[in-house]
């Protein structure tokens, strides 16, 4: 009997996504992963995932860059940063476009994950000014004390989907301005706009070598965690990987800020605006499908709140617009993944099996069906215990939970792990006041719903939402990303010179 060969596998004829190692598109050697577009379902492409030796490549590459970048100018390093600002407003049309197709979210809102991480490139051009050191004339007698910050080395980030071009910049705008040169390892789901970042900032001046990206999952991440010429590490994805960026980057030695998920609660009290709490709620709640680190998931209505606030939210669901992306009318476009689409509605199905009301059902919806959409959903009578209040579902699930009193909501906030934000909705100065105080959660909003800091302040929750005690961005981005250095000096006359084993005093 013959033996029948199998069939050869017909090599791939879908466009390839390559890293950007010293200045240029870098073709993978090996493993590749598919690239959807979540609008159609369709796969569009195939992203090169890295293994150890790519990504020793892109840290060598980084490596080589290094003592050149640290010892250029302050004023051009800002001059670059000024000149990649301008190119990214010049194209910020093109970037929220490759957004939209592999990530899905409406062109609008990309265009606005661009506006919050230009504010990032913005603050970093300040960088001759945020790194003025310290002097003291006359510590002691004829002794001078004064302080510097310098660059760590390469430092490596770490990125997750949901904003694959703001959180990049996030990190490489201060990492790259303090004279470190960069590793970027963006989410494998959509790594495109990373490539055009990329570019231009080779436009604008950036030496080849300071930045470079490697697109991988496990095992580049792995490679970054225990490279011994990796200083430092900054993550943002799901608290579980947080944790263990954070665990195994710490074990080898590295400075790491590792921010992880979050389950954001919104209180309403019983004096509040019902019309601009819930405009603010299904804002916060379903855009981007609920798919943003700064989602609103939990509604906590306080006593009379409780009934026209889910009246008033239902209210304005079935208005809500679902579709691709890319078409102006759509409001809310599809999940990032099938799988994802069918845990978040894993979520609805249980929510009613474990006694809560779908209110507005979002299983139901009217979207392109090969597309990975879910309507948005509102779950009434929510408890602590059901899998949709325990669990981060990130996606356009809003729960309301009804309390009696602010002290039992102020309870459940400070009792969830999570800690990223959370807000207040009230016209009671007083009562907000106290919110603020009282509640253990990096980030506050009163009477705002998303409160994502502007860029000169920095960017962290709480609890399991941060593991590490460096926020990102703005000023701690820039301590994250620089050591401290301390010179004593003096210029003693020769003559006065002598011998002294006492310990140094200064008066
Ligand atoms: P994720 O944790 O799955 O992935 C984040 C990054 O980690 C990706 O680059 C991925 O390739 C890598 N990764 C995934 N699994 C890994 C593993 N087992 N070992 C090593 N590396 C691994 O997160 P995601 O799904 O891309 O993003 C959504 C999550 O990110 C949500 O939990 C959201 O709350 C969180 N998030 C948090 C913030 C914040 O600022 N706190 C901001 C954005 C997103």
């Amino acid at each position: 009997m013959t033996q029948v060969e199998p069939a050869p596998i017909p090599p791939s004829t879908l466009p390839r996504i390559p890293h950007w190692l010293s200045g240029a598109r870098t073709p993978g050697m090996g493993r590749t992963q598919n690239v959807y577009n979540p609008a159609t379902g369709q796969v569009q492409a195939e992203v090169d995932l890295a293994d150890v030796a790519e990504v020793d490549r892109a840290v060598t590459a980084a490596r080589a860059a290094f003592p050149a970048w640290r010892e250029t100018s302050l004023s051009r390093r800002s001059e670059i940063l000024f000149g990649f600002r301008e190119r990214l407003v010049a194209r910020r049309d093109d970037l929220a476009r490759l957004i939209t197709l592999e990530h899905g979210k409406t062109h609008a809102d990309a265009l606005g994950e661009l506006a919050r991480g230009l504010e990032n490139v913005e603050f970093a051009c300040g960088v001759p000014h945020l790194l003025k050191g310290g002097y003291s004339e006359g510590a002691s007698r004829g002794v001078d004390v004064y302080s510097i910050r310098q660059p760590l080395g390469v430092v490596a980030g770490i990125t997750p989907f949901n904003f694959p071009a703001m959180v990049p910049l996030w990190m490489l705008a201060n990492a790259l301005a303090c004279g470190n040169t960069f590793v970027l390892k963006p989410s494998e789901r959509d790594p495109s706009v990373t490539l055009l970042l990329a570019e231009l900032l080779k436009e604008a001046g950036l030496p080849d070598g300071v930045l470079n990206v490697v697109h991988g999952d496990k095992v580049a991440v792995d490679r970054l965690l225990t490279h011994p010429d990796v200083a430092a590490v900054s993550f943002v994805g799901s608290t579980p990987i947080a944790q263990y960026v954070y665990e195994t980057g710490t074990r080898h030695g590295k400075r790491v800020q590792a921010l992880g998920g979050a389950k954001n609660h919104m209180i309403v009290l019983p004096d509040a605006d019902i019309d601009l709490a819930a405009d603010a709620a299904v804002s916060a709640a379903y855009g981007s499908a609920g798919e943003r680190c700064m989602a609103v998931s939990v509604v906590l209505a306080v006593g009379t709140a409780a009934d026209p606030l889910v009246d008033a939210i239902a209210e304005r669901l079935p208005k809500l617009r679902v579709g691709p992306g890319d078409d102006a009318s759509s409001e809310m476009g599809p999940l990032i993944t099938r799988e994802h689409r069918d845990r978040v509605r894993g979520y609805i199905d249980r929510a009613e099996q474990e006694g809560a009301q779908v209110v507005v059902d979002g299983r139901i919806h009217s979207a392109p069906a090969e597309g990975f959409f879910l309507g948005a959903t509102l779950i009434d009578r929510v408890q602590p215990g059901m899998a949709c209040y325990d669990d981060e579902i990130f996606g356009p699930v809003l729960c309301v939970v009804r309390a009696d009193t602010y002290a039992e909501a102020l309870t459940l906030v400070n009792s969830n792990p999570y800690g990223n934000g959370t807000a207040i909705f009230t016209r009671d100065g007083g009562a907000a006041r106290q919110f603020q105080f009282d509640v253990e959660v990096g980030m506050v909003g009163i009477n705002v719903p998303v409160p994502v800091p502007v860029a000169y302040y920095s960017f962290g929750g709480w609890k399991a939402s941060l593991f590490g005690d460096t926020h990102m961005y703005g000023p701690e981005g820039v301590q994250f990303y620089t050591r401290a250095k301390v010179v004593t000096s003096r210029w003693p006359d020769p003559a006065t010179s002598r011998v002294d084993l006492g310990f140094p005093t200064t008066r």
